[in-house]
């Protein structure tokens, strides 16, 4: 197990990124109403790579290596979609270890890109696969084990070194922060590593202290907290807590209390943390911080209460810090018209120019394409749209003249196409249709400007959020 190490001792003792992990922060949470009692935040966010995860990672390697599982130049295997894999490659990174790791497809860019910027081989696979088939994540992990000389699959969810993190670490770092004047916690549980870690460690020296759950609708482990039953698991969209069978590596029994929080409810709640208390938490931090508000506020006597913040909202950005996600996923409303200019994801406004002007050169056009990630640009002229520009007309010109880089500096207005097909709001979704039959995007205007336009992905979003299957 490893022992909280000294990271407060000056540079120059050797210590290394493997010794900032733990002793994180708490902060108090001064702006949420929280009724009688004081809220406290763990901040897990600052661990170098970003979550509590990083704890269980160099907790449970360790471990390996104690007792001969893992030895050196040897590889560690892992099937998450996670905080974990980033932990895990960090750990690998730092310690020499060949890392392995399987990720189902459904995972965002982001956490991909990290694990193998860090150097670990990211296999991935399918989501939609029952536990057994062989490109499942997990009988992957298991498969590559057994094929591997010197490897380890790690097993978050069944290794006992990853709840044993933090009974060690974790709960006496709480204990001290807040000079054992505590009276409840408020975590999340994907493996419940954390729950049940901190459960042990507080039940010895706090009996009375509440443990309690914060949980995504969806998930059944509150429902299972509160009756002892297990029901049928739904949907949700925080990432990392809530689950749709118990954990084998938890101790459900730890679990004095449970909140269930909507995605719409987590999600706010991160991003108003972030306004308010300059915490920028990740989607779990959203459930945890509004079931921690909520439990506070139930108090009619004064308590002192730790909520777990366990990732940060870097790898966020494009989903719920972007308010076109949020948008689309119907979490926020947006102003309503009844018409056409309700499908345009990006509408044209004055925060948000996705529009060039015909004198841009084409350089700069490729540019916002590649920012906004789109493949065409409506080229305007004081508020009125006057061409489109797209990737096909930008190949062909840069294609077509011999000295490329100088094709580059050339002006939109010359490359744009002009002929433009446009249709009013009220035009209807037949009319869309035959646009994009037409192999061309639907631009909506009105006589008095330009609103913005639809593509086959708004298209299907719009269908998505609007029409749910019959
Ligand atoms: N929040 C996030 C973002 C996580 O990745 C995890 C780990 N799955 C948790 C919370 C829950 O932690 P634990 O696995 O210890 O229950």
């Amino acid at each position: 197990m490893n022992t909280p190490r000294d990271t407060q001792a000056g540079a120059g003792n050797g210590a290394s990124t493997l010794d900032a992990i733990g002793n994180t922060p708490m902060v108090e949470l001064r702006n949420l109403d929280t009724g009688p009692c004081r809220l406290f935040a763990k901040m897990e966010l600052f661990n170098p790579g970003g979550s509590i995860k990083d704890r269980i990672a160099l907790g449970m390697v360790e471990a390996a290596e104690r007792d001969g599982r893992l030895e050196p130049g040897g590889t560690i295997v892992e099937a998450t979609s996670g905080n974990t894999g980033i932990g895990l490659a960090l750990v690998a990174a730092l310690k020499g270890y060949r890392m392995i790791l399987i990720i189902p497809d459904k995972m965002s860019r982001e956490k991909i890109q990290q694990c193998r910027a860090l150097g670990a081989e990211v296999i991935v696979t399918r989501t939609d696969v029952p536990p057994g088939h062989p490109l499942q994540y997990q009988t992957m992990a298991a498969d590559i084990e057994a094929r591997t000389t010197g490897a380890l699959y790690i097993r978050q969810h069944y290794n006992p070194d990853n709840p044993a993190v933090h009974e060690v670490t974790t709960g006496p770092e709480i204990w001290s922060q807040m000079d054992g004047d505590i009276d409840a916690i408020v975590g999340g549980i994907g493996t419940a590593g954390t729950m049940t870690g901190l459960g042990r460690y507080f039940r010895k020296i706090a009996p009375d202290l509440k443990m309690i759950l914060a949980d995504p609708a969806g998930s059944l482990l509150a429902h299972y907290v509160q009756t002892g039953e297990l029901t049928e698991p739904g949907a949700w969209v925080v990432e990392g807590i809530g689950e749709d069978e118990l954990p084998p590596v938890g101790d459900m029994s730890l679990i004095d209390e449970a909140i269930v929080v909507s995605d719409r409810d987590s999600l706010a709640a991160a991003r108003g943390l972030l306004k308010t208390e300059g915490i920028m938490g990740g989607s779990s931090t959203g459930t945890i911080a509004a079931a921690a508000a909520e439990w506070c506020r139930r108090q009619t006597a004064p308590k002192r209460v730790v909520a777990i913040i366990p990732d940060g909202g870097d790898k966020y950005l494009s989903k719920m810090y972007d308010d076109h996600w949020m948008a689309d996923q119907g979490f926020v409303e947006r102003e309503t018209y009844g018409d056409l200019r309700d499908l345009i994801a990006r509408r044209h406004d004055e925060h948000e120019d996705i529009t060039v002007p015909p004198d841009a050169t084409l350089a700069i056009a490729l540019g916002k394409m590649r920012l906004f990630n789109i493949s065409q640009l409506p080229v305007v002229q004081d508020a009125r749209i006057i061409g489109l520009i797209d990737e096909s007309d930008l190949l062909q010109r840069v294609l077509a003249n011999a000295d490329t880089q100088g094709a580059f500096g050339d002006l939109v207005a010359t490359a744009m196409t002009a002929k433009l097909e446009t249709l009013p709001p009220d035009a209807g979704l037949d009319a869309v249709k035959a646009t994009f039959e037409k192999g061309f995007v639907a631009l909506i205007r009105d006589e008095n400007q330009y609103w913005g336009l639809v593509t086959r992905t708004d298209l299907l979003n719009w269908l998505r959020r609007n029409r749910p299957a019959a």
